[in-house]
């Protein structure tokens, strides 16, 4: 009888690994670090830029370009899912990935970050912090135990910490007590995480046990495997979500040291690196990220919150950043301002109305393969729907191929000159 419970024991304990991501770092070049990231729903090749899908969309593209595009993992912002269409709803639908037919790899922010810029609509106390919401003026309430509740409802694959974002500028005492205060939220999030991570939508508890294959307990075996999720069905995969925490301390150099050393002291799988694109020089960011760099473990994967440029994000991917996400090449696209390999282009101006050239001539994509500069003007200026979904589409493939040169770049032993970036490998 006791051998029995006991194998019965066992079989449970298997099916609820506590790893759920896998990190393996392939080939290095100076800082830089060419890695796999291994999530429940696939693989992720870094160092990655991560398209920013705010309300389970990136605004105007369909998952399936997205797919063609080679997106391997999306963010999504809890805050804003949170109010709409909310959290419990998400979760009723089998969480993010089956809710959105998206059945790669996503990563949830906090809130923190959102609910910081409400400068005028927020108040932090120890507890959490209480918000207006931007839609209709409600009043809500984010602590780091709803903070986990909401992003373990959503399924993302990495979920954040929930973290106080230091305002820039900020005296030192201010960014004492906010890094105090993100390093408590930060033990709270994970005692949360840890209560309640089988709770995920889609965890391992939904699938039949099978246990003489020992299938459950072994990891995804990758990307090429996604693709037979089909249209979006995200199956029930083995393992649940990464809570990564958030290295603080504003833009104080032993703040930032001792902000990372105590968050690796409480442990997490992967760290980010928070606080940062608040308004300071560039040239800051730069240095805040190189020291903070110095202090976090080499063997798992760091991400740097709201960056950048394309020249920003080869430099950061340079200086050893694995994971990275920006608004910036959906936004900007939005407005019609378009990346290309000989500059930045604001696609409204009037010289590009009789342009019959590619937008850009170096660049593998769908649009730059089809469409004139001429036309892309004509969509913009005549308010037409089809601009925002070419000019997105054309902006995340030249921050993709960015990405990728880094890589192979750093496969190569080389490193990445910003320079390179305009000479990258068709896909
Ligand atoms: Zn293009």
């Amino acid at each position: 009888m006791g051998a029995v419970s006991e194998a019965h024991e066992a079989a449970e304990s298997a099916t609820i690994p506590t790893v759920s991501i896998q990190f393996q770092i392939e080939a290095r070049s100076g800082s830089a670090r060419l890695g796999r990231l291994i999530t429940p729903h696939g693989e992720v090749e870094t160092p990655v830029f991560m398209p920013v899908g705010t309300l389970a969309s990136v605004k105007g593209v369909p998952q399936d370009i997205l797919e063609e595009l080679g997106v391997q993992i999306l963010l999504g912002n809890t805050y804003h899912l949170y109010l709409r269409p909310g959290v419990e709803q998400v979760r009723k639908l089998g969480g993010l990935h089956r809710f959105m037919a998206w059945p790669r790899a996503i990563l949830t922010d906090s809130g923190g970050f959102q609910v910081f810029s409400l400068n005028d609509l927020r108040k932090v106390t120890e507890g959490g912090v209480t918000f207006r919401s931007h839609l209709d003026g409600s009043s809500h309430f984010f602590s780091p135990e709803s903070a986990m509740e909401a992003q373990i409802g959503l399924g993302a694959d990495i979920i954040m910490a929930f973290d106080e974002c230091t305002e820039y500028p900020a005296d030192r005492e201010r960014m004492r007590q906010s890094m105090e205060l993100t390093l408590r939220w930060a033990e709270r999030s994970k005692r949360h995480f840890e209560e309640h991570k089988k709770d995920v939508p889609w965890s391992i508890k939904h699938v039949a046990p099978d246990t003489s294959s020992g299938r459950q307990a072994k990891p995804t075996s990758g990307g090429e495997h996604n693709e037979n999720h089909a249209g979006g069905g995200a199956r029930a995969t083995q393992g649940t979500q990464s809570l990564f925490g958030i290295v603080q301390g504003g833009m104080d150099r032993p703040l930032r040291k001792e902000s990372a050393e105590r968050t690796i002291a409480i442990g997490f799988p992967g760290y980010a690196i928070g606080g940062l694109s608040v308004g300071e020089p560039r040239a800051l960011t730069r240095e805040v990220v190189e020291s903070t760099l110095e202090h976090l473990p080499a063997d798992k994967p760091r991400y740097l919150m709201g960056v950048g440029t394309p020249e920003e994000i080869v430099e950061y991917a340079n200086l050893g950043i694995d994971m990275m996400d920006c608004v910036l090449p959906t936004r900007a696209a939005r407005h019609g301002l378009l990346f290309t390999s000989e500059g930045k282009i604001s696609i409204k101006q009037a010289r590009y109305a009789g342009d019959a050239g590619p937008l850009d001539p170096n660049c593998g994509c769908r649009v730059c393969q089809r469409y004139s500069r001429a036309y892309l003007r004509h969509l913009y200026a005549s308010n037409e729907v089809l601009a925002q979904l070419l000019n997105t589409v054309h902006n995340l493939s030249f921050y993709l191929d960015t990405m990728r040169a880094v890589r192979h770049s750093i496969s190569l032993g080389k490193e990445t000159g910003s320079s390179c970036v305009w000479s990258r490998p068709k896909p």
